[in-house]
């Protein structure tokens, strides 16, 4: 990339950059990446996991909103090597790539949520996914019934993905520096294991609804689902709050108030 001044991050795209190469071959352990293998990548900035992905793969896809990023990942890969999207990978249609595709990048902070929302509309094309993310996010993604860290995004997640944590990364392994730190986790889809809610739109909004009045016990904050009498049928304790539940009750919850909506 010798042709070009040094990149000035950019905030308003999250570019904090890995340089500590410790990390970032694990990180690439964490994939795993095997030659042939379909992977895209979210945000590859100046490549420092693209260049050992393409190096274990061949070649890979990646989706990149900084143009000034763009035209110095093209200037230092042929196309048969890096296929670069330029592109908001919120706005991205996944399903023009291959499948089984692997998912894979050191996403940005400010839209990490909102993209793992997004991702799931391609469950049945992606094998697996592995991120980096801000810790927090990442220990909310993997919290269990019961856990205090357990939310909205802890079920809207595991109902259809293993999740796994694999290890945290300190702010000292980017430039700039983040306030935060990270963690790097993989989603794998349960596919056939996977839970299936009779209406999906109704379990995510009986999820919303419990979680965003989490100190609540689930006999109030679910009053509008649930008449007194149905928690015995359901076989969840009225007096029990959100984050005491596992999907599998939410799942019960939700195909109960579908059965007396019907
Ligand atoms: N992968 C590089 C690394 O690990 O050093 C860069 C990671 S940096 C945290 C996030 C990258 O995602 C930046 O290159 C940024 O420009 C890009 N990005 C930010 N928002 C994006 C979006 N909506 N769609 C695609 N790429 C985005």
């Amino acid at each position: 990339m010798s042709d070009f001044s040094p990149h000035r991050a950019r905030k308003r795209f999250g570019q904090n950059f890995l340089v500590d190469q410790n990390i970032i071959n694990g990180i690439i352990d964490a994939i795993d990446p095997i030659a042939g293998q379909h992977i895209v990548e979210i945000g590859p900035g100046q490549a420092a996991l693209t260049r050992k992905l393409i190096h274990a793969v061949g070649s890979i896809d990646a989706i990149e909103i900084d143009r000034d990023l763009v035209a110095r990942l093209t200037h230092e890969f042929p196309v048969e090597k890096l296929r670069v999207h330029q592109a908001d990978a919120m706005e991205f249609d996944f399903s023009t790539l291959p499948s089984p595709l692997r998912v894979v990048g050191n996403l940005p902070y400010n839209i990490s949520t909102p993209i793992l929302f997004r991702l799931c509309e391609y469950e049945d094309r992606i094998s697996d996914m592995t991120f980096m993310l801000q810790k927090e996010v990442v220990d909310r993604m993997a919290a269990a019934a019961g856990d205090d860290a357990r939310g909205r995004l802890s079920v809207m997640l595991q109902y259809r993905f293993k999740i796994e944590k694999r290890f945290d990364v300190p702010p000292t392994a980017f430039k700039p520096v983040p306030a935060v730190d990270s963690s790097i986790v993989r989603l794998t889809p349960l596919g056939d294991q996977r839970l299936r809610p009779k209406d999906e739109t109704l379990f995510a909004r009986i999820v919303n609804e419990a979680f965003s009045q989490r100190r609540k016990m689930l006999r109030k904050s679910l009053a509008a689902w649930v008449s007194p009498d149905g928690w015995e049928a359901i076989g969840v304790a009225p007096t029990a709050r959100a984050e005491e539940l596992t999907c599998e009750a939410f799942v019960a919850i939700s195909d109960w108030a579908l059965a007396r909506r019907a």
